[in-house]
């Protein structure tokens, strides 16, 4: 279906809890969360006919993201059932990969796709520092698991943040060499916790290219995909910048997203949102409700301008 700019919406990010077994500095406070009521987050049945009324609206790719997906009890079952429904064309899932050795056998054979892994250093301490306490380790045999059972193809999501990472760029980028893996660096957005330091912190993709002069532009036809692609001569990967701040993509924008309490956000940077059972109770039908969403989509962000006020929304709760 198509919003009132004609950009086509095929794109469903579902975040399936906003609970998280790290504690990511520009994600999540230190102490966590509250955890919710359990009835106010969508059920596994809710969300699997929100993806069939999606799909019959023509929306072909579905992402599960969080909080952390692997945390979230039913995780396979829910994939089962989204896996069945024969218009989802591309499904995959946003992970941090701490329990990705456990769950990718099985997350396959449920009918997954593919898995982006999100890794901000390949330096054991500053993971430890960064997550608040997570072990590299895991996140390794989690991507090591995705490649042997076909989860392809893997992309793995750097936030670069200035003082943190800046100086592992080339470590990311030489992970390309002799993988078929996609290493997409993206841009720090003013988001929740990270709406504080964001500014200090942020570095701008130019910085990547500035590294490697030698990266050759990729030509792409996929207008929707948010990451400018380049490749290292000879590489079997290859590298994804994306600039939400920096460049932004709204006009090809293609995509919804749902919170795990139910609310549809028709932009990921403004406060608006569409309370998916408060319109089911009134006696609308999912599809009036996805309609009525995708015709909300604003034209684009705001985040360049003077007056731009960060969301009100953690990146947890909304899932990137
Ligand atoms: N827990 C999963 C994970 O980390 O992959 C899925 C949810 S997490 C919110 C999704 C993505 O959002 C991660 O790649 C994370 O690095 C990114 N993210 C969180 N806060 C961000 C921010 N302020 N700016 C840019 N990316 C952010
Ligand atoms: Fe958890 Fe992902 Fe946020 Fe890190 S970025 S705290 S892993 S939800």
């Amino acid at each position: 279906m198509k919003d009132t700019l004609g950009r086509g919406i095929n794109y469903l990010r579902i975040s399936v809890t906003d609970l998280c077994n790290l504690r990511c500095k520009y994600c999540m406070p230190e102490h966590g969360i509250c955890k919710k009521d359990h009835d106010s987050i969508l059920r596994i049945e809710e969300i699997e006919e929100i993806v069939k009324a999606a799909a019959k609206l023509g929306m072909n790719k579905v992402r599960l993201t969080g909080g952390e997906p692997l945390v979230r009890k039913g995780i396979v079952d829910l994939v089962s059932r989204i896996g069945r429904i024969a218009a989802i064309k591309d499904f995959s899932m946003t992970t941090n990969g701490i329990l990705l050795e456990k769950f990718a056998q099985d997350l396959k054979a449920a009918g997954l796709h593919r898995v982006n892994i999100s890794l901000d250093t390949l330096n054991a301490e500053k993971y430890k520092q960064i997550t608040r306490g997570g072990n590299l380790q895991n996140v390794l045999a989690g991507i090591e698991a995705a490649k042997n059972v076909g989860l392809l193809p893997l992309k793995i999501n750097t936030v670069l943040m200035g003082g943190f990472n800046d100086d592992e760029i080339a470590d990311f980028v030489k992970l390309t060499l002799h993988d078929e893996i996609e290493v997409r660096f993206i841009e720090l957005m003013p988001v929740g916790e990270a709406s504080r330091w964001a500014q200090n912190h942020f570095v701008a993709n130019e910085a990547v290219l500035q590294k490697f002069p030698d990266l050759v532009p990729e030509i792409t036809n996929d207008k929707s995909s948010p990451a400018k692609y380049f490749k290292l001569p000879q590489a079997k990967g290859r590298v994804g910048l994306i600039n939400p701040v920096s460049n932004h993509f709204c006009g090809a924008c293609n995509r919804l997203r749902i919170t795990a309490d139910g609310k549809i956000k028709p932009c990921l940077h403004a406060n608006a949102e569409i309370d998916i059972r408060r319109l089911l109770v009134a006696g609308n039908t999912l599809a009036d409700i996805l309609t009525h969403a995708i015709l909300q989509k604003p034209a684009g962000h705001k985040l360049n301008d003077p007056e731009f006020v960060p969301i009100e929304r953690n990146m947890y709760q909304i899932g990137g």
